[in-house]
């Protein structure tokens, strides 16, 4: 036998080499090898299965290695890999912004790419801020007393993990090392029938101090989860619009599906003038963000003056693959038997919802289109409660990937997750369930 004698496995390796996203290294788990994927499932070097719950990190909508996309992608790399974005165009860009902006909800008119959900947020933040210099009277040279300063935002939001999106995003453990160096928006609690009155009051006294809103229609993910109601938000969206607010719906987590329609803002009647995306875009394939605004966004930057330009661009802007890698996802997700998908995984949802609202250490069930969360009562509420990694611990054993935020569990799967997988995710959640209620 020719065995060699340095073999080191693909762990040992990483561990001396790489720093995780999110990961405490002292006595951290191993991370495990994946070497395939296919439609929801994960298969690791040990040839163990996993499905894939979450769609890794809410991305995968299409699931994983999907043949028409990686076909798509590799006919395009042969073609044109990448092109410098300022100067010069392709087809794939141009095509995918005229094929998404009428599926957008809103009368959006322009996109401007850049590289992830994090990106796609901080541009929407600059065009916000910038479009108030450029078009008050005393221009860029605002004295500091005039103008619109002010950012508003929900609490329990999401929105990033660079310094601007922290900024917006509401105070947790993930921004506390971070505090003196970020921006101080306006946080309001989400919108609801109860507080809805409070808010507009809120915005009659200091909209015209605000420059723009930014929000994730309907849920809040990284936040915890949160649902809020349509109407609420549509009323505070009215409200802001009367007091010339810019808003930004950041629909990073919830586009392309995710909440049973193509967009959380199709459940809204009010409009965003600027809209961000990323995660589902390229169907979990490459990293893409979207920032699209309306053309009264855009006219705001056209001048003379050169000043006035939007400054901002990254090396890989308009990635002619990711563009591709979009279009593809696009066709996927315009095929008829998605819609179906869609209303199947939230039927099960919903149906599920119903099996565990019985236990008396789950609380707050709420379903979403394809997604459903709840709070097991296992220690204090929030991102550092152990719950989270416990379950992760056990669902891998069970052959299933979840990673719950805290103590807070959700399913976020794959459109092409099947029944049976779906149930598999369940029955392991049941199981785990009754444990803890029986150990307590
Ligand atoms: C994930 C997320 C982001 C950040 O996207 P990244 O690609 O991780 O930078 C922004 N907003 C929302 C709503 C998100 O869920």
């Amino acid at each position: 036998m020719n065995q060699l004698p340095l073999m080191r496995s693909l762990t040992d390796r990483d561990h001396q080499v790489i720093w995780h996203p999110y990961t405490q290294h002292k006595n951290k788990l191993p991370p495990i090898p994946v070497v395939k994927g296919r439609d929801a499932l994960l298969w690791d070097d040990k040839g163990n299965t996993y499905i894939d719950a979450i769609s890794s990190w809410w991305v995968s909508i299409h699931g994983h290695g999907n043949p028409y996309i990686a076909q798509k992608i590799y006919e395009q790399a042969l073609r044109l890999e990448h092109v410098i974005f300022t100067g010069f165009t392709h087809e794939p860009a141009v095509l995918l912004a005229e094929r998404l902006l009428p599926l957008l909800p809103g009368t959006f008119s322009r996109v401007f790419y850049s590289d992830n959900g994090s990106t796609a947020v901080e541009v929407a933040i600059k065009m916000a801020i910038q479009y108030w210099k450029n078009v008050q009277k005393t221009g860029l040279e605002d004295d500091g007393r005039t103008g619109r300063k002010k950012i508003l935002a929900l609490h329990n939001s999401y929105h990033g993990d660079t310094f601007g999106s922290m900024s917006i995003s509401e105070r947790s453990v993930f921004t506390a090392a971070f505090q003196e160096y970020l921006f101080e928006p306006l946080f309001i609690e989400a919108p609801s029938s109860e507080n809805i009155d409070r808010l507009r009051d809120l915005l009659r006294d200091q909209g015209q101090e605000i420059a723009c809103f930014i929000y994730e229609p309907l849920l809040q993910g990284a936040g915890g989860m949160c649902m809020y109601e349509a109407a609420a938000l549509d009323q505070l969206l009215e409200a802001a619009k009367e007091q010339g607010i810019l808003c930004i719906a950041d629909e990073v987590m919830t586009g392309f599906g995710r909440t049973g329609k193509l967009f959380a803002g199709d459940y809204l009647r009010q409009r965003a003038d600027i809209i961000c995306l990323s995660k589902g875009l390229t169907g979990g394939t490459m990293a893409m963000g979207v920032t699209a605004a309306t053309e009264k966004v855009f006219d705001a930057f056209l001048s003379d003056d050169r000043r006035k330009t939007l400054f901002h661009g990254h090396s890989f802007t308009a990635n002619p693959l990711a563009c591709t890698a979009a279009l593809a996802s696009l066709d996927l997700l315009q095929e008829e038997g998605c819609d179906r998908r869609l209303r199947r995984i939230n039927e099960q949802h919903s149906a599920f919802a119903g099996k565990l609202r019985q236990y008396p250490i789950v609380r707050h069930v709420r379903v979403l289109g394809t997604v459903i969360a709840f709070e097991i009562s296992v220690g204090e509420d929030g991102y550092i409660n152990p719950a989270g990694l416990d379950l992760t611990q056990r669902a891998l054993e069970k052959g299933i990937y979840l990673r719950p935020l805290g103590n807070t569990v959700y399913i976020m799967p794959p459109y092409c997750i099947t029944e049976k997988e779906m149930d598999q995710v369940y029955t392991f959640l049941v199981q785990y369930i009754e444990g803890k209620t029986a150990s307590r």
